[in-house]
C-alpha cells in the first residue's frame, strides 16, 4: 500500500519539508535554515508547522536527511551547521510519540531516492553526488550504499583536492573537495577571480541564484570562475572513478537545475582515461532528491 510520509531534508542554507507518497511530493514548503548554531531551536518549530499536515494526512511516518555524521538517530556532528550531539529523533519522539522517526545523512538518503525510484536502479556501482552548501552524497557498491567500517564511508566531500594556497573548510582541514566544488565554493571562486580584474562583481549578496543571473547574462567573471569551478569537479570526478570505477555518475541539488554544470567535461575527463562508458547524468529529482530520499527511508 502506498503511504504518505513526512519529509524533511535539513540543508545549510534551507530546510525542504513535503508530504510525499513513494516518488510524488503532494506538499512542498522550503524554510530558510536560520538555526545553524541553534539547535535546541529546530523541535519546536517542526511542532509549530509540522501539526497541519499531520492531522489533515493522518501521518505517522516522518523521515530526515541532515548533513554530517548521523548515529542512532543522533547528529553527532554536522559542521556546516555547527550541531554537535543533536538528539534530534529523541526530542521529536517527545512530540509526536505515536509517529516512526527515521533520520539518515543527506546525501545518503537522497541515494536512496535514487537507487529506489531513479536512474541507479539498474546501477551496480555508482557515485552519487549532491551539490549544496557543501558536497554530499555516497557510493553505491553492488547497488548498495557504502557505509564504510564505522559508518563514515563515502564521505568524499572532506577528501583534499588541493593544497597550495587551498582554501579552509569547516572540518578544520585545508582544500577540501566541498570547499571548491560546492555552491559556496562557486562563489568564493568568484570571488577569487574578481580580486585580479577590472570590472569585478558586485559582491554583496552573491549567493547561488544570483551566480546563475550573473552566469545567463554571460556576466564575464562569472563565466571564468563557472569554467574553473567545473574543472575542480570533472578532475575530482575523475580521481573518484579512478577508485571506484563506477558504472553511473549521478549529479544532484539546486545548482544542478541551473544548467552551470558541465556534463560533457565530465566526460571528456573520464574518456581521457579510458572510463568512457560511464554514464553520467544529473538526478531524476534534482533538488529534490533528498527531500524524496528522506521518505524512501521509512520504506
Ligand atoms: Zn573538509
Amino acid at each position: 500500500m502506498k503511504e504518505k510520509v513526512l519529509a524533511v531534508d535539513i540543508g545549510g542554507t534551507s530546510i525542504k519539508t513535503g508530504i510525499v507518497e513513494e516518488d510524488q511530493i503532494l506538499e512542498f514548503a522550503s524554510y530558510k535554515n536560520v538555526w545553524k548554531g541553534h539547535q535546541e531551536k529546530l523541535v519546536p518549530f517542526f511542532n509549530k508547522i509540522f501539526q497541519h499536515w499531520i492531522q489533515q494526512y493522518n501521518i505517522t511516518k516522518m523521515g530526515i536527511g541532515c548533513p554530517g555524521e548521523i548515529k542512532d538517530g543522533v547528529v553527532v556532528f554536522a559542521a556546516n551547521l555547527k550541531w554537535h550531539n543533536f538528539e534530534l529523533v529523541k526530542q521529536l519522539q517527545q512530540i509526536f510519540p505515536q509517529m516512526t522517526i527515521k533520520i539518515e545523512n543527506d546525501g545518503r538518503a537522497a541515494t536512496l531516492a535514487e537507487l529506489e525510484y531513479g536512474k541507479l536502479k539498474d546501477a551496480k556501482n555508482a557515485l552519487f553526488i549532491v551539490f549544496g552548501r557543501g558536497v554530499g552524497g555516497s557510493l553505491v557498491i553492488n547497488h548498495e550504499i557504502y557505509t564504510g567500517s564505522y559508518n563514515r564511508g563515502g564521505n568524499f566531500g572532506h577528501m583534499v583536492i588541493k593544497n597550495y594556497k587551498a582554501r579552509k573548510c569547516n572540518c578544520g582541514r585545508k582544500g577540501c573537495f566541498e570547499t571548491y566544488a560546492s555552491v559556496a565554493g562557486l562563489v568564493q571562486t568568484i570571488k577569487d577571480v574578481n580580486y585580479h580584474s577590472k570590472n569585478p562583481v558586485p559582491l554583496k549578496e552573491l549567493g547561488g541564484l544570483r551566480v546563475v543571473d550573473l552566469a545567463n547574462n554571460q556576466h564575464p567573471i562569472v563565466i571564468k570562475a563557472v569554467q574553473q569551478w567545473n574543472l575542480d569537479i570533472a578532475e575530482s570526478i575523475l580521481s573518484l572513478a579512478l577508485l571506484l570505477d563506477p558504472s553511473h555518475i549521478i549529479l544532484a541539488g539546486g545548482i544542478t537545475e541551473s544548467g552551470l554544470i558541465h556534463i560533457e567535461l565530465i566526460k571528456e575527463k573520464l574518456k581521457e582515461q579510458g572510463y568512457e562508458d560511464v554514464v553520467v547524468e544529473l538526478s531524476s529529482f534534482k533538488a529534490k532528491a533528498g527531500l524524496v530520499g528522506a521518505a524512501t527511508l521509512l520504506k
